[in-house]
């Protein structure tokens, strides 16, 4: 279910097949990595040289805040193939001022802006007061349906209070969405299907322990998956404990094969169809 060793069999078989696809032009995207974190961006060339070496070709790096949004966006117009999204994660939440709607609005304008997030709710670490990251959450949320852009949603340990405020708005007219580094939570796997949402695997399907989530898995239709990173976070087997990098979201795709049973070469043809029925890129 996933690649153990960062040497070996199993890994050079499965590299065989990563640099076959790419040589026929099949490729990967990293639908969720913040490669103008300082963790990455000091080395970016090296970064995209080592994921383009291993197919993958596309990048949306991912906004947190208004300061950091504005990197993303940044690093964005200086790449062909990296996109951004702006947003306030919910960590960030009490740090957003009413009076920055209007340069969200403007990024949000931007030819390299495809997304709304991250944005949501996380209890687990509580950076921020419950009741505002609800605020900012719905305000966001707002934000992507007037701008007619698909929304990026985190979620830790708030499934029941996120619903009950992207529900109404998830029910109008809205451009699409993703719920990212999926964690196997049912209710939320059924809320985001119903509402015809896309969800996102990170990393964590390929540890030991994640048995449940790869269950979880198997009950996604296939045109509602993407896969991602979350780097510099969030490493998946056999690079767990190291920093992780967008060439990486190779290994998490490697795990979604062996659930879902397709092979490489099918799954990132689904993937690609799945981007360009959210994004326009
Ligand atoms: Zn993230």
């Amino acid at each position: 279910m996933f690649i153990k060793k960062r040497s070996g069999s199993e890994l050079s078989s499965f590299l065989n097949i990563v640099k076959k696809c790419a040589e026929e032009g099949v490729f990967l995207t990293d639908t969720h990595a913040h490669l103008h974190f300082p963790e990455l961006a000091t080395d970016i060339e090296h970064h995209l040289t080592e994921a383009e070496n291993v197919g993958v070709k596309r990048f949306i790096t991912i906004g947190i805040n208004k300061k950091d949004s504005s990197k993303a966006v940044k690093l964005a117009e200086k790449y062909e193939n990296i996109f951004a999204s702006a947003g306030v994660h919910p960590h960030d939440a009490s740090e957003f001022n009413h009076s920055d709607i209007d340069f969200f609005i403007n990024t949000f304008k931007q030819e390299k802006v495809v997304a709304v997030g991250e944005i949501g709710l996380d209890y687990f670490r509580n950076h921020s007061p419950k009741d505002i990251q609800k605020d900012v959450f719905a305000i966001f949320l707002d934000l992507s349906v007037s701008e007619k852009l698909p929304f990026i949603i985190h979620n830790r340990e708030a499934t029941k209070d996120l619903i009950d405020v992207a529900d109404p708005i998830v029910g109008r007219k809205n451009h699409g969405g993703i719920v990212h580094c999926f964690n196997g939570d049912k209710d939320l796997m059924k809320w985001a299907l119903d509402a015809d949402l896309f969800i996102s695997f990170a990393g964590n399907l390929t540890y030991k322990k994640a048995d449940e989530l790869r269950e979880a898995l198997k009950y996604i239709p296939l045109d509602r998956l993407l896969v991602e990173t979350d780097c510099p976070y969030l490493s998946p087997m056999p690079f767990r404990g190291k920093q992780n990098v967008p060439a990486n979201v190779i290994f998490t795709a490697y795990t979604v094969c062996k659930v879902k049973d397709i092979d490489y070469r099918n799954l990132l043809l689904t993937l690609e169809n799945n981007i360009k029925k959210l994004y326009t890129l």
